[in-house]
């Protein structure tokens, strides 16, 4: 976006024009939605407008340069001076007359009279910092696109993300050339962001009030790579677009920061220090997909896959509250019974804390169809099946581990009879969640201590204290 704010943040309205161009990907092939968005006012408007953006594109759509072409405009105004209300007023006249599908948002939105009598069509009018009414009327008038061999976040995901954290793209693209994997075709090579520019961003997230940070790429661990770790401003210093020091520099910021699609490339090991002083959370979301080396092989995964259990022992060394997240695929074409034991024996030594598993689907274009014999359904089904009853004990085992504990939360859903939150080792929408009984009123984004008093394979009981 055009940095076009002012450095005081109480400054009165500016008459900045922002017209969104924020990235726009230069993805062909995908058909995802375009918003055209123009953000008029002062820096906490500015601050809104890039939440609504961050929430937009988490889910897929893409940003548009013009009006015309998009398929939704949003406009956030500005209603401080008249001065101000006018230009507004033109910037929607604008939108109306070049695409005519246009969401007012913004300190305006306040006076839905005064606009809606000028511009009776208008598909909404919301008010200021109502981020998910704006997010809420593009859905009504543009649903995203979901698809979920492309989107960073579960299906689920889809539901509006809370206010007290925020998705942070670090990058765009991959240079791996996973077998089973279309998104570098579709979205090319990695395209790291300048550290300043990520690190502006997660600051302006925090003084908006976010107080959890998910940093999300394709391949997190790979950032800087393409751009050989280039140096950019970022207070009064230059800051390395590099794995560690952007994790450094996130945990100075005072929210927790947790680390989403990092593969097990060597230098992982350097921020699990990190994670054990408290600088940012002992959480790593690490897709594994298998655990046999020649399933790995054909899927050609990146990252040193071998003595994989042993660096995971020597991580819970150096940080035993490390809690590991990963996703695996069974019925990988020509994976046999054999290579399937492998990766079971694998899981019930490594202990993750979380898994996911998924059957493999051949996706149009992916060069592991053509790998060795597709798995029968019925076989993926029954691995399947098997996978999840072998990780259903050792989560069990973890869960109840943690059972006395007393354990920092935050607060996702309160209401008036108790409240949902999650521990450090729970990512939203993918993970557990702790059910907390409170005698105090709780708020969501808050964040409590709370004593654990019971445990299943996910979730986790307990009380605030
Ligand atoms: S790391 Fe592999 S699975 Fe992930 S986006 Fe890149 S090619 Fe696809």
């Amino acid at each position: 976006m055009q940095d076009a704010r002012a450095s005081d943040p109480e400054a009165p309205p500016q008459r900045a024009v922002m017209t969104a161009t924020a990235s726009p990907s230069d993805t062909k092939g995908a058909a995802a939605p375009r918003i055209s968005f123009v953000s008029l006012g002062c820096p906490k408007a500015l601050v809104d407008s890039e939440r609504i953006l961050t929430h937009l594109r988490a889910e897929g759509y893409e940003l548009s340069r013009r009006h015309d072409g998009a398929d939704v405009v949003i406009v956030n105004t500005c209603g401080f001076l008249d001065s101000a209300k006018a230009e507004s007023l033109q910037a929607i006249g604008e939108a109306m007359a070049e695409n005519g599908r246009v969401i007012v948002t913004g300190c305006m939105g306040a006076q839905p009279d005064e606009i809606r009598e000028k511009y009776p069509n208008l598909l909404a009018v919301t008010g200021p910092q109502a981020y998910e009414s704006v997010v809420a009327a593009v859905h009504e008038a543009v649903p995203p696109a979901h698809d979920p061999f492309l989107d960073l976040i579960p299906p689920q995901g889809v539901k509006l993300t809370p206010r007290h954290y925020a998705y942070l793209k670090i990058s765009e693209g991959c240079n791996n050339r996973c077998t089973f994997c279309i998104i570098p075709s579709l979205r090319g090579d990695l395209v790291s962001r300048p550290a300043g520019d990520v690190l502006r961003e997660a600051e302006k997230l925090v003084k908006a009030g976010v107080k959890e940070l998910l940093v999300v790429s394709q391949d997190t661990s790979a950032y800087g790579i393409d751009t050989r770790y280039a140096t950019s401003p970022w207070r009064d210093r230059e800051v390395r677009a590099r794995f560690y020091d952007l994790a450094s520099e996130l945990g100075e910021l005072g929210a927790w920061v947790r680390l989403h699609y990092v593969y097990p490339y060597p230098h992982v090991d350097e921020v699990i220090p990190l994670m054990a002083e408290g600088k940012i959370l002992p959480y790593l979301d690490m897709p594994l997909q298998h655990a046999s080396p020649s399933v790995l092989k054909r899927m050609r995964r990146p990252g040193n896959q071998e003595k994989q259990l042993e660096r995971i022992r020597r991580w819970r060394e150096i940080c035993p509250e490390l809690a590991i997240r990963s996703t695996f695929i069974v019925g990988f074409p020509g994976e046999t019974e054999a290579e399937f034991e492998e990766l079971l024996e694998w899981m019930r030594e490594a202990k993750l804390e979380r898994v996911g598993c998924f059957e493999y689907e051949p996706v149009k274009g992916a060069p592991a169809n053509d790998l060795g014999l597709l798995v029968p359904p019925e076989v993926k089904a029954e691995r399947k099946r098997r996978f999840m009853e072998a990780q259903s004990h050792v989560s069990l085992r973890l869960q109840r581990a943690k059972v006395g504990k007393r354990l920092q939360v935050i607060i996702d859903e309160a209401g008036p009879s108790g409240a949902r939150g999650r521990s450090k080792a729970d990512a939203p929408e993918i993970d557990g969640s702790v059910h907390v009984a409170s005698r105090r009123p709780v708020r969501p984004g808050d964040i409590v201590t709370v004593k654990i008093e019971r445990a299943d394979a996910y979730d986790l009981h307990g009380i605030a204290v």
